[in-house]
């Protein structure tokens, strides 16, 4: 058996301070609140370290399901003042890049059926509609795209055949 607060280490890989989960059988929700101790943070933009806490804010992230259960990370997000870029958000570990209701293994989980799967399904799937989803996978593609490097790319081949069929 494991704790609340060491199965939020293993699941989300935080040092959580508290934690605590509660089931919503109503509307088959689980939620866990978790809680950190926030010393010394990082400023996400510049990497300075050490900052105070300047406030915190409750959030709320949308996780990956339990069985039939939608679950929900609760966290009072902090901001600190980083001496370089002044007020700044730091994410926790589970958060994507960009500000998103979701966590990072959510958002994965909906690119993986986007492969295979429509856009509507999916948004039907996790009871989401489908502009948030359609909103998911765009973000996701333009993140995929900002982290490429073209810089050595010297020549591209077009298949002109392809292309005047449409198809490239
Ligand atoms: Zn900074």
């Amino acid at each position: 058996m494991v704790t609340v607060s060491e199965f939020v280490q293993i699941v989300l890989e935080i040092t959580a301070a508290e934690a605590a989960v509660s089931i919503n059988d109503e509307n088959k929700t689980v939620h866990l609140e978790v809680e950190t101790i926030r010393e010394g943070l990082t400023c996400p933009h510049c990497g300075a370290q050490n900052i105070p806490v300047y406030d915190t804010r409750p959030r709320r992230w949308r996780h990956i399901d339990v069985g039939k259960y939608k679950s929900y990370i609760h966290y009072r997000q902090p901001r600190c003042t980083c001496p370089h870029c002044g007020v700044v958000s730091v994410p926790p570990p589970w958060a994507p890049k960009q500000c998103s209701h979701f966590t990072n293994a959510f958002e994965l989980e909906v690119m993986k059926l986007a492969k295979s799967t429509s856009v509507l399904q999916i948004a039907i799937h996790f009871g989401e509609n489908d502009p948030t989803i359609w909103g998911i996978i765009k973000r996701r593609a333009d993140d995929a795209m900002a982290s490429m490097n073209f810089q050595d790319v010297r020549r591209i081949g077009v298949d002109e055949t392809s292309s005047r069929k449409g198809l490239g």
